[in-house]
């Protein structure tokens, strides 16, 4: 689980838990974003 504002650690794509669901291709390094539809702070869970 990562949370908006964290660094990503594994590079792949990962899903935002609130009602948007949107997934955001990610790389090691990068920080994970807000939801891009409501721009509110997210949970992230890893998809692969
Ligand atoms: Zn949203």
């Amino acid at each position: 689980m990562a949370h908006t504002g964290e660094k990503c650690p594994t590079t792949g794509r990962w899903q935002g838990d609130d009602a948007h669901h949107t997934i955001e291709h990610m790389k090691a390094g990068d920080t994970f974003p807000p939801c891009s539809h409501c721009k509110r702070s997210v949970n992230y869970t890893f998809l692969g």
